[in-house]
């Protein structure tokens, strides 16, 4: 799961992003309103927690300009202490929930969760590609009616891969969407993962749903049962 951080006081915001990371969540942190509504309206996330006064633009503008472009990512708004205007006004925006500041993390956890559930339940939980279903709220994927055990990295990876189905997805999308922006794009890490994440998906003699497109990037794609390309031996990614 994503989750995107807009809060400019830098304390409460690794506060925020360090006690989510323990709880293995993958969470982006923005600095400012214009910057966290760029990074919101162009990525995808499971969360977005967002501060009412930020510099550039406040968090009530994020807000009704992620509503009006069709963005129905859950919202938890954090507002001031004490001010009921604040909270009237960012429920009528949009926001899913508020949480007044200062806050224990447990809470903020816990209203996420909740804002994360009921979304979830509005919009189908399964995500499928070809006989692989993955359950976004247990977070389990199933082949060839098997529960395939992954890691929470691997399941990101693989969440990411499905959402963009048919679609050619770079390395630096790739990085951009499920390690962090700042993640290093020479390292080989990513080739690592989609080896490893092949191996558990993927079957000798069976379709081939991950594709390398060398040079380029990966693609899930749709097969049929009596698909021509099937799975050899992964030693094209060794390049
Ligand atoms: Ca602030």
């Amino acid at each position: 799961m994503r989750i995107l951080v807009i809060e400019d006081e830098r304390k409460v915001a690794s506060f925020i992003k360090n006690g989510l990371e323990e709880e293995r969540y993958i969470v982006e942190s923005a600095p400012d309103g214009e910057s966290g509504l760029d990074i919101a309206l162009n990525n995808h996330f499971d969360a977005i927690v967002l501060d009412v006064m930020l510099p550039k633009k406040d968090g009530f503008s994020v807000l009704k300009e992620l509503r009006s472009a069709g963005k129905v990512t859950p919202v938890l708004m954090l507002t001031a202490r004490g001010t009921t205007e604040d909270r009237v006004t960012g429920l009528d925006l949009g926001a899913d929930d508020y949480l007044p500041k200062p806050f224990h993390f447990e809470e903020l956890a816990a209203r996420l969760r909740s804002i994360m559930r009921r979304s979830s339940t509005e919009k189908s939980t399964k995500l499928t590609c070809a006989d692989l279903v993955l359950d976004t709220v247990s977070h389990v994927a199933f082949r060839w009616g098997k529960e395939i055990e992954l890691t929470t990295k691997e399941y990101a990876l693989l969440e990411y891969l499905i959402r963009n189905k048919s679609r050619i997805v770079s390395r630096s999308m790739i990085t951009q969407h499920v390690w962090k922006h700042n993640f290093d794009t020479e390292s080989n890490i990513i080739d690592v993962y989609i080896k490893r994440l092949r191996s558990k998906i993927e079957k000798v003699g069976h379709p081939k749903i991950l594709q390398s497109i060398r040079g380029v990037g990966y693609r899930m794609r749709e097969v049929s049962p009596d698909d021509t390309e099937q799975i050899e031996d992964y030693s094209e990614d060794d390049s």
